[in-house]
Formats: C-alpha cells, sequence, structure tokens
C-alpha cells in the first residue's frame, strides 16, 4: 500500500478548506480497504473514508488519522422483467450512474441528478433532491463492518433511512465502511414529476423521457448554483449547507406567529405539511428572514449569491471562518424562530461538533 503523510486534502473537498491528513492512501478493491484498516489499527489512529468530499467541512489543521480515498468501481445490472437491479462499486461517480440509468430508461433515480459525489456516499446522509430520495431504490448496502470486522450485507430496512438520514450518519455513525451498493430501478418506468418546476416543463409524466427529465433536473439546479460540473458556474460549497427543519403541528404555531411579525401573508412558500401531519420548514427562508440575504459576505467565505441555504469559499476561506458564519446564521434563525437548524455535512478532524 501507499500509504502518504500529510497529505493535502482542501483539493478532495468541493469546499477547497481544510489542512492535511496525518496518512493518506487510495484504495480499488476491498482487499486494500481491509489493509488500509489494518494499517490504522496497528498505528491506533482513526480512518475517515472519503468519496467525493462534497459533504465534509475538514479542519483547518487537518485529520489525524488515516483518510482512505475510495476508488472501488465496477457497474453490473441484472434485469428480470422490469425489474434492474444495479450493483454500483462504491467509488463510482453518482452522477453518471444516474446517466447510465436514465440513457437505458430506467426509472428512479432522474430527479437526483446532478448531485455530486459517490455511490457510497449516497446512502449515508440518504442524498435526496426534487421529489425523490435514495432510500427508495437501495436494495443492499455491502460493508465493512469495523466493529466485527467482517464484510455484512443490509437491507433497505436495516439502513433506517429518514429525511438526510441513516444508520450510517446516525447511530452508527462510521462503523460501516460502504463497498457496494444495490439500486433497486424500474425499466420503462414513468420519471418523478412532483416539483412544480418538473410539472411545468413535463405536464404529462407519461410522456417524460428519463433523460428528458435528468437534463431538466440539471438545469433546475444550475439556476441555484448547485451544479458541479464542466460548463457551469461553480461555488466551493457543499451544496444545502442546513437541513430543512421538520417540527409537529404544535410546535409549528408559534414559529408561524413568528413569521407574521414581518410577513402579512404565507405565500411565499416558505413550509410545507408532511403526510406525518408533521411540517417541513424551508430553511432557506428562515435564513433570509433572519437577515442573511444570497450573496452576503464575511471575509472569504458567505452565501452563495444564487441560493441562501449555500455557504460558500470565495477564496482562501478557513473552516473556522466557515463555522464561525455557520454558528451565526444558527443563532439568529433561533433566535427569531427558535428553530435550531442542523448542518448536513459532516464536520472531519474536529475534536467537537462545531455547531452542535
Ligand atoms: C453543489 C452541491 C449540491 C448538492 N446537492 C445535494 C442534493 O441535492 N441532495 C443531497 O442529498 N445532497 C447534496 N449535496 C451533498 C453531497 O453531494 C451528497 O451528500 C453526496 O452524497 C456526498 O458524497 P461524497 O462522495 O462527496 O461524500 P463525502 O463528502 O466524501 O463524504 C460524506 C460522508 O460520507 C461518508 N462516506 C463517503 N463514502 C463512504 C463509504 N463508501 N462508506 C462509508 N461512509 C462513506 C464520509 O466518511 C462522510 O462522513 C450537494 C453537494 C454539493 C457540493
Amino acid at each position: 500500500m501507499d500509504i502518504q503523510r500529510q497529505h493535502p486534502l482542501h483539493d478532495l473537498t468541493t469546499f477547497s478548506i481544510g489542512g492535511p491528513a496525518d496518512y493518506f492512501v487510495e484504495i480499488t478493491n476491498e482487499k486494500e480497504l481491509l489493509e488500509a484498516f489494518d494499517f490504522a489499527q496497528n498505528k491506533q489512529v482513526p480512518i475517515f473514508l472519503l468519496g467525493g468530499g462534497s459533504n465534509i467541512v475538514v479542519h483547518d489543521k487537518g485529520f489525524p488519522g488515516l483518510v482512505i480515498a475510495n476508488h472501488i468501481k465496477g457497474i453490473s445490472a441484472l434485469r428480470d422483467h422490469d425489474q434492474v437491479e444495479l450493483d454500483v462499486g462504491a467509488g463510482e461517480t453518482w452522477d453518471e450512474i444516474v446517466t447510465y440509468a436514465a440513457r437505458n430508461n430506467w426509472a428512479g433515480i432522474e430527479c437526483l441528478a446532478g448531485i455530486p459525489g459517490k455511490m457510497g456516499a449516497a446512502p449515508i446522509q440518504n442524498i435526496g433532491a426534487y421529489g425523490q430520495e435514495v432510500s427508495s431504490v437501495v436494495k443492499n448496502v455491502r460493508a465493512f463492518d469495523t466493529h466485527t470486522q467482517k464484510m455484512v450485507d443490509l437491507d433497505n430496512p436495516a439502513c433506517r433511512f429518514e429525511y438526510r438520514k441513516s444508520i450510517f450518519n446516525g447511530s452508527l455513525r462510521g462503523r460501516y465502511l460502504i463497498t457496494h451498493v444495490t439500486l433497486e430501478l424500474k425499466a420503462g418506468g414513468i420519471p418523478t414529476i412532483t416539483y412544480q418546476d418538473l410539472k411545468d416543463q413535463f405536464p404529462d409524466p407519461e410522456k417524460a423521457a428519463l433523460s428528458e427529465v435528468r437534463k431538466a433536473v440539471i438545469e433546475t439546479r444550475a439556476k441555484k448554483g448547485m451544479v458541479i460540473l464542466p460548463g457551469y458556474e461553480n461555488y466551493r460549497s457543499a451544496g444545502s449547507f442546513f437541513k430543512h427543519p421538520i417540527v409537529s403541528k404544535k410546535d409549528f404555531a408559534p414559529i408561524h406567529k413568528a413569521w407574521r411579525q414581518t410577513n402579512h401573508t404565507d405565500h411565499i412558500h416558505w413550509f410545507w405539511p408532511l403526510a406525518s401531519g408533521d411540517i417541513k420548514l424551508v430553511a432557506a427562508r428562515l435564513i433570509q428572514e433572519a437577515g442573511f440575504e444570497p450573496g452576503y459576505r464575511k471575509g472569504n467565505v458567505g452565501i452563495s449569491p444564487k441560493h441562501a441555504l449555500a455557504l460558500i469559499n470565495h477564496e482562501g476561506g478557513t473552516a473556522e471562518e466557515l463555522t464561525h458564519l455557520a454558528r451565526e446564521i444558527q443563532e439568529r434563525v433561533e433566535e427569531r424562530f427558535g428553530v435550531r437548524l442542523v448542518p448536513e455535512p459532516e464536520f472531519v478532524g474536529f475534536a467537537e461538533h462545531p455547531l452542535s
């Protein structure tokens, strides 16, 4: 294994922020993953499994352990009538899987086009966008269990998926190192058209081609500065920095009252009711209402000019500046609405969570 010392991490993250990893290795198969794990055990250092670095904030001092960059590749499809099982190596690029599925006319992930990162990270926070979540197509997650030190297969219920949540970033955070994910797609399926932007463009979903929907999703995302693909304006960010808060109806009442102090109507789309009876609040609206407009800048970091939910690094920003701004936003939103925003990205190399 080619273990490197003091390897820079900032260029391996979409924020372009953070110090080096004490140790760094690239792996391309499960055997190398186990060797890397053994190395860290022998050195008694923590490990961090890196995908595309699009959902992390790395500490300015870096990571005091072994960073394992996952390059496990491979895609194989098994078709039975209209069911397609797609087995994907965790190091494959997520958006390429979406493109591949749409090109083959396999439905289920077309609205998740343009999300950066790799296959292995998709189940971690149960990536979602435009009315789809990856949890609705995950059949199996194959992973190395760092506790039992064995390879395991976790089926969909075992992953306990919720909104931007699973066992992998929840109760069993860091325990499983994912090597493969099996997705269950539908050949010739109808695209998911639930978002208004998409409804306007595709009034009859049955007539919409999956590849057209995929393209429309990318264009919609681009207007919000949420695409990191060649030819699109790029911001150094982790996409949405905060999750949309979900509150009970009872807890919503005082929030609504606070909103009405400065807004006479609800005509701005700032919440929506869920099937569970709870209410999901649009985090970007709360942030703007708390005084942070798109384009807000503080030092080298700020808020994307295209979306209030994306914090960005203009150039030369540090993790300290970024977490400082995030805390300020968190506090102002809490003062204004009594709601504490929960960050989406993982914090790497921090002794304590900087925004808990
Ligand atoms: C412009 C932009 C737009 C975005 N839009 C969306 C969006 O619409 N919806 C959405 O849900 N997210 C979005 N994101 C967030 C991000 O792209 C996703 O969370 C993505 O799945 C992260 O993948 P990654 O490979 O970059 O993971 P990384 O950032 O490398 O890692 C994230 C976490 O996953 C863990 N991890 C990574 N791979 C593995 C593995 N194989 N096994 C175990 N743990 C692993 C890491 O250890 C870390 O804790 C966006 C980000 C950006 C920059």
